[in-house]
């Protein structure tokens, strides 16, 4: 596991290391140099901030028989075994793994006894919000009366999970998100000592990848010196973490911006044939347009090389500040759909149009289906390319089912879907709520006609059809109208592996 190998090798043995909690690490060399150490400390904060760094790192030093200026010294008997993990006075838990009252209580009776060979016995218990609520109560008694021995060091990301009474025990230490200045300080001197090559370009990146989470630099910074014995750039960084690169989030962002939908499909195409992540580059054309805006706002920007800074600028010149938050809104909205849509690609695609189409000064106008469907028929070569123009036209918010539901029949037709075609030909189409319509057979629903609708891809192909048609995605139940006593039966296995909601009314 190299990975582990750099964020361990290079995990700060002092405080003085630590980058970003210093409101935390200065009051804690002052409470270790007036010897006002507390009993129990609550290290709370996100993954990757310094908890566990910390918490270890204060194990050492209230330990060391030669701390100096409130630091471990890292070199004595007492700090070189607590730094191999030999020394059982102190003792690293995962609550996530041991959260039994049986952990627990092994604690309590141990507390009792003096420590073997340190001063203090460190309980360090990580996730500690993981424990049992049994636990938790065997774990108050101790912290209750802790003999004068004993330290507890508890770390965790989610403070609220923890009862009032364990929290009221501890000096509770909150941690930051790591900035990027200070990541980048950090993993210039892990590359500097690991003699990796990096631009300041990549180490930019990594930081703002990173959110915040040191671990997660390192780990990614890792990666990148694996792949490459070269320097690392933001290229290699990017493409490693599936970044699109800046040219196709400025082509994207542009043809949006002048309403392109031909050009805005063809850089949702690119993307998808790099094998790039799709939610990764819509949060990267959110970060853009944000961006454009900053710079409309402040005529400058981090981050940006000359000639991006130009392409930047001619974006911002062409739109308006409103318009720009109406696209991060609406980018946004579009993220949040696509986390649990089914048909990824073609809700981006139908998203990204609707964005495209709606002018300020226009009525929102309706995803051109040709477009998508000339797109989709480029990877099926033997459907027919033949596409009729359809109009665009103005729809109101709500989608109204009824009347595009012709066209969406004569849309499989041409696409080929033909024996879909011929089972829905004659069909109408009800909508019972904003996910759900109807298909009603007035001639009465086939045992033919209803396996074919209940294939998993005739089913994907029509759910297909009506997200592009429509831009929302829609579940689909079948109503035989013949049929005098309509009963409701939840259907077959089949569609279970499409995580579609179908039901068979007959
Ligand atoms: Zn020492």
């Amino acid at each position: 596991m190299a990975y582990t190998a750099l964020y361990r090798k290079f995990r700060p043995l002092k405080f003085e290391d630590m980058v970003g909690q210093e409101h935390i690490t200065k009051t804690l060399k002052n409470q270790i140099m007036a010897g006002r150490v507390g009993h129990a400390y609550l290290f709370n904060g996100g993954r990757g901030t310094g908890k566990t760094t910390t918490a270890k790192i204060l194990a050492r030093v209230v330990n060391c028989l030669n701390p100096q200026n409130g630091e471990p010294c890292n070199e004595c008997e007492i700090c070189k075994e607590i730094l191999s993990g030999a020394l059982t006075d102190v003792v690293e838990m995962d609550a996530a793994s041991n959260n039994s009252v049986e952990d627990i209580r092994g604690i309590r009776e141990e507390v009792n006894f003096l420590p073997t060979k340190a001063k203090y016995r460190v309980y360090i218990i990580d996730e500690v919000h993981m424990l049992s609520t049994g636990a938790f109560n065997a774990l108050l008694k101790t912290l209750e009366e802790p003999p004068e021995h004993v330290k507890f060091m508890l770390a965790t990301t989610e403070p609220q999970k923890l009862p009032a009474t364990i929290l009221s025990r501890c000096q509770r230490f909150d941690y930051k998100k790591i900035n990027n200045e200070d990541v980048v300080k950090r993993l210039k001197i892990i590359c500097a000592e690991s003699k990796i090559k990096i631009t300041d370009e990549a180490l930019q990146i990594l930081a703002v990848l990173s959110e915040g989470a040191m671990r997660d630099a390192i780990s990614i910074l890792e990666r990148c010196s694996q792949e490459s014995a070269d320097e690392i750039t933001a290229d290699l960084v990017k493409d490693l973490v599936g970044i699109p690169s800046l040219e196709i989030i400025d082509k994207l962002t542009k043809a949006i911006l002048e309403n392109e939908e031909t050009t805005a499909l063809e850089a949702i195409d690119n993307v998808i044939n790099d094998g790039k992540d799709l939610y990764n580059f819509l949060w990267e054309v959110i970060k853009y347009v944000k961006d454009i805006l900053v710079y409309k706002a402040t005529k400058k920007l981090d981050l940006y090389s000359d000639t991006e800074l130009t392409q930047i600028k001619s974006l911002a010149e062409k739109v308006e500040k409103q318009r720009l938050l109406e696209i991060i809104y609406q980018l946004s909205e579009l993220e949040g759909s696509l986390k649990n849509s089914n048909q990824k690609t073609i809700m981006f695609q139908a998203g990204i149009l609707k964005i495209c189409m709606k002018r300020a000064e226009k009525p929102i106008l309706q995803p051109r289906v040709d477009i998508i469907q000339q797109r989709v028929a480029k990877r099926q070569p033997e459907v027919a390319q033949n596409q009729v123009k359809q109009q665009s036209k103005p729809v109101t918010q709500n989608v109204k089912p009824t009347r595009d539901w012709q066209e969406i029949v004569d849309q499989l037709k041409k696409s080929g879907k033909i024996r879909l075609y011929t089972c829905l030909v004659n069909t109408t189409v009800e909508q019972l709520n904003d996910q759900t319509w109807e298909i009603i057979f007035p001639n009465g629903l086939t045992d033919f006609n209803k396996r074919i609708l209940e294939e998993p891809n005739n089913r994907a192909d029509l759910i297909k059809a009506i997200a592009m048609a429509t831009g929302s995605e829609i579940n689909i139940k079948l109503k035989d109208a013949k049929m005098k006593k309509a009963e409701t039966t939840t259907t077959s296995s089949a569609f279970d592996g499409l995580g579609i909601d179908i039901n068979v009314i007959e």
